[in-house]
């Protein structure tokens, strides 16, 4: 029998252990220590985990997982400790747990929440039958810099396109509401709060960020994660304007909780607490904790200085009684809301130990949905490269991603030593069985495989492991040796495409011209193979559109198509005119704009149509809004999806406005010839901004807005509106 406990049953039972709890247990209850790497009381073995569990003076187990595992960890918990509180036991389970799915970057790609909704469906269940409660994602942090490398982590650059898959994400996990569903995990909404404002794109490095900044561009996902119900934040390893994100009270407590009224637990980064000392801010570990806890940190991972210097800071006076208190209380909500107090163990006999069947149909059909199809020139007799012509007799593969199983990506879970991904190879030769397909190892033996071949794919792309958190590169383009076996296939002669892998956008000049056709495929997770050929062959369509800019040169980095003007623009048609915002060695502007993404039909959509192009203020504010109407066609000779977006202009307002942002979108499937009409709504939420008042201070105001819409953000047609 499975008993429903209501919100008051949670909060009674909190009231209740909180009576009776020491001072001991209660700061236990704020402790997280990692199992493969502790550094906790005593010295950093399991067995300082272990006696620390029985004797109440821990809250929570980071990288412990297996059903086995966590239940003999939490029987120690739950029948040894005085009072029997559950542990949580939280992993970063980043897109996927057995069943790796594309990178999160990757999943933005689809712009399609659909597809991070399932990701998280999946990892939740797999990861929740072995005993894991807790991920430490989605991570929402808008990133400017490819050169970061946990731009992999996160949705891009866009605020709107991040809070939409962040939030799918979230509802994933969780399901409508956090509950005692034992399919279910809690979210954690990272890294708060603009941690992909790193300097330079050198991870953890500082972030000075205006306070319109912060909240026009970083803050948007988080609030649209609190929103989907986000059982939990983390903070950010950077400091935030002189402040780092651990101490910094402004962030922590004026938004966080005053302004946006979460209740929810907040929990620091690895060893974050700790780092307050060599950030310059805290004197040493009880400063630390001192500040921490003072600007709203509750729970601390990895460092000990809540149960080290806790009780002597609380007769100090320096901790005050009542935010012990409250950390706690939301410790053990997230406890009891998760069904902790009624069910703490995984069931054994249920345990999720292999990707189902189901669970990789989906990560295939979603990571198909993630490529991007950069280029597909047409040659002279009408014909593209991609998809590969059906009457090849013979189909090449090679490059050192051909053969690889690295395609799982960055913070892959525990799958991703277990099951091999499937290799483009083999899912070409899946994929085509009349067709003979050649694979050679060594360069000269691939050049003479695409003489002999009707058609070639070159696979080439990062690692994964110069990809993800620590991974900072200062040249982004392909590693050695890749550029130049492009270029000696290109020298053969024969149609080719090029599949890119790879974790964050790459610099492409030293070759792209000589491609024909160019895949970008990321890093597309355990069915990367099966779902590059399918996208290859033409089995499925390609309609992933960048989430992110890809630049020609890592020396325009930061180049993002939501940028302000400055007062002597670019102008691309006359990039020579002298004093002008343009680089004197590199073409202005980027490769591949934001939103780019080719298909294997061709799509017309229309000039936007408003359904009144005036609105008042007082409308807007009583809820009014604008229907914006984009006729879109298929006009090509095969099924499709097209991604229509509509972006809107502030032509001049009291803070200078980015040039456009993207306020709506529409994925629409069109058969060959047929025609809809997508229909986004703006409303003040989409013409206004946050302004520099740190109290938090948005604005509507009046004036003219270009509403553009179309395939990218390069799109022209456009028409206005007007705010009276
Ligand atoms: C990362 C977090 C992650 C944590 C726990 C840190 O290094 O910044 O994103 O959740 O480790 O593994």
């Amino acid at each position: 029998m499975t008993v429903e406990h209501t919100a008051d049953d949670h909060l009674e039972l909190v009231r209740d252990l909180l009576s009776r709890m020491t001072v001991a247990e209660k700061l236990g209850q704020l402790q997280q220590l990692s199992w493969n790497s502790a550094t906790g009381p005593g010295g950093g073995e399991t067995e300082e985990i272990e006696n620390a569990a029985r004797e109440g003076r821990l809250g929570s187990v980071l990288n412990i997982t297996g059903a086995t595992h966590t239940n003999a960890l939490q029987r120690l918990a739950v029948e040894e400790s005085r009072l029997g509180i559950p542990l949580i036991f939280g992993l970063d389970v980043i897109h996927g747990y057995w069943t790796t799915f594309p990178i999160p970057l990757a999943q933005a790609a689809s712009w399609d929440p659909a597809v991070a909704e399932r990701d998280g469906e999946v990892s939740a269940e797999e990861a929740r039958s072995a005993g894991v409660h807790w991920t430490f994602n989605p991570m929402m942090d808008v990133c400017h810099e490819p050169r970061w490398g946990r731009i992999a982590e996160s949705a891009g650059e866009d605020p709107y396109l991040t809070a939409v898959l962040t939030a799918a994400k979230v509802r994933g996990y969780q399901g409508p509401t956090l509950s005692a569903d034992p399919r279910k995990v809690a979210a954690c909404a990272k890294h708060f709060a603009a941690y992909g404002g790193a300097e330079g794109g050198r991870d953890y490095n500082t972030v000075d960020v205006s306070e319109q900044r912060l909240r026009n561009v970083y803050l948007p996902p988080f609030k649209a994660a609190l929103d989907a119900g986000v059982a939990t934040v983390m903070a950010s390893f950077n400091t935030v304007s002189g402040v780092p994100a651990h101490a910094n009270s402004h962030l922590l407590t004026e938004v966080l909780r005053e302004e946006w009224k979460y209740d929810g637990m907040v929990v620091s980064d690895w060893t974050g607490v700790q780092e307050l000392i060599a950030h310059g801010l805290a004197e040493d570990g009880a400063d630390a904790i001192r500040q921490a806890l003072g600007a709203g940190v509750d729970m601390e991972m990895v460092s000990t200085h809540i149960t080290e210097h806790g009780e002597k800071l609380l007769a100090a006076g320096a901790i005050d009684p009542a935010r012990l208190d409250e950390a706690v209380s939301r410790v053990l909500l997230l406890k009891a809301r998760l069904g902790l107090f009624t069910a703490p163990y995984a069931e054994e006999s249920a345990e999720i130990t292999e990707p189902g069947a189901e669970a990789r149909r989906a990560a295939r059909e979603t990571a198909a949905r993630t490529l991007v199809l950069l280029k597909n020139e047409t040659a002279a007799n009408g014909a593209s490269v991609l998809p590969l012509p059906a009457t090849a007799a013979s189909v090449a593969v090679v490059g050192s991603f051909a053969l690889s199983t690295d395609l799982h990506g960055t913070w892959a879970g525990p799958g991703a030593a277990r099951f091999a991904a499937t290799t483009v190879l083999e899912g070409l030769r899946e994929a085509l069985p009349a067709t003979e397909v050649l694979y050679a190892e060594g360069e000269a033996e691939a050049i003479a495989a695409v003489r002999e071949a009707d058609v070639t794919v070159v696979a080439v792309g990062e690692p994964s492991e110069i990809s993800g958190e620590a991974s900072t590169r200062a040249d982004i383009s392909l590693p050695e040796g890749q550029a130049e076996l492009i270029r000696q296939v290109a020298s053969v002669g024969k149609p080719f495409a090029v599949v890119v892998f790879g974790g964050r956008p790459l610099t492409m000049e030293e070759w792209i011209d000589e491609a024909p056709a160019v895949l970008f495929a990321w890093h597309p997770g355990l069915e990367g193979g099966h779902a590059v050929a399918d996208v290859l062959t033409g089995k499925v369509n390609p309609s992933a559109k960048l989430p992110v800019t890809f630049p020609r040169s890592a020396g325009q980095i930061p180049l993002y198509y939501n940028h302000e003007n400055t007062g002597r623009p670019a102008d691309p048609a006359d990039p020579k005119v002298p004093f002008r915002s343009f680089y004197l060695d590199v073409e202005h502007g980027p490769r591949f704009a934001f939103g780019h993404g080719l298909s294997y039909t061709r799509f017309e959509t229309g000039a936007p149509v408003l359904s009144r192009t005036e609105i008042s203020l007082r409308e807007l504010g009583e809820g009014g809004s604008v229907e914006v109407t984009v006729p879109v066609r298929n006009a090509g000779d095969v099924a499709g999806t097209e991604v229509v977006q509509v972006y809107v202009h502030d032509r001049a307002a009291s803070i200078v406005q980015p040039v456009r942002r993207l306020r709506g979108f529409a994925r629409v499937e069109l058969a060959p010839g047929q025609s809809e009409e997508v229909v986004v709504r703006l409303d003040s939420e989409d013409l206004g901004f946050w302004d520099n008042d740190p109290a938090g201070n948005y604005r509507v105001e009046t004036g003219a807005f270009d509403i553009y819409a179309g395939t990218d953000s390069t799109a022209t047609a456009h028409t206005t509106l007007h705010v009276v």
